[in-house]
């Protein structure tokens, strides 16, 4: 059983509120199993929403409080991400779920790439820091 970002498995959930879906990757998940999350809505951003970015880091500083997160339109929403981190680990840990499959290139679920100072830049998401400090297994899907 795998945490999935909801954007890979068709759910419209993107800024831009359209999705990634893969026909071989979903059919692959169905058979494991899976629970689809978006930590940015769950967070209480709407869809679709202004881009954001990592400021002065990736989704490890965040965590620390050494880093915010900042829309386009200049708007921080470090509370909005870190609420639906948090709330996306609390799905994980009440199903026992020890694996994710995320979104590359996201500020919340970017697992090798994310987006800092609005480049993308090696480094982890907010969700996918979280997971990893929780020791929850993660692994990319481009
Ligand atoms: S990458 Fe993550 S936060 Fe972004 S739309 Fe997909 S599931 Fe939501």
């Amino acid at each position: 059983m795998f945490i999935v970002s909801a954007c890979l498995v068709g759910i419209s959930c993107r800024y831009d509120a359209k999705s990634d879906s893969d026909p071989v990757f979903l059919e692959w998940i169905k058979k494991e199993g899976f629970i689809p999350v978006c930590p940015e809505q769950l967070g209480g951003l709407p869809t679709p929403r202004v881009p954001a970015s990592i400021i002065d880091g990736d989704g490890f500083d965040v965590l620390a409080k050494k880093s915010k997160v900042i829309n386009q339109e200049g708007n921080e929403v470090t509370s909005q991400f870190l609420r639906g981190a948090c709330e996306s680990l609390r799905l994980a840990k009440m199903m026992g779920i020890k694996r994710a499959v995320l979104k590359e290139k996201s500020p919340s679920c970017g697992v090798n790439l994310t987006y800092c100072n609005d480049q993308l830049i090696k480094g982890r998401g907010v969700f996918t820091a979280l997971l990893i400090n929780e020791g929850i297994e993660v692994t990319a899907k481009y």
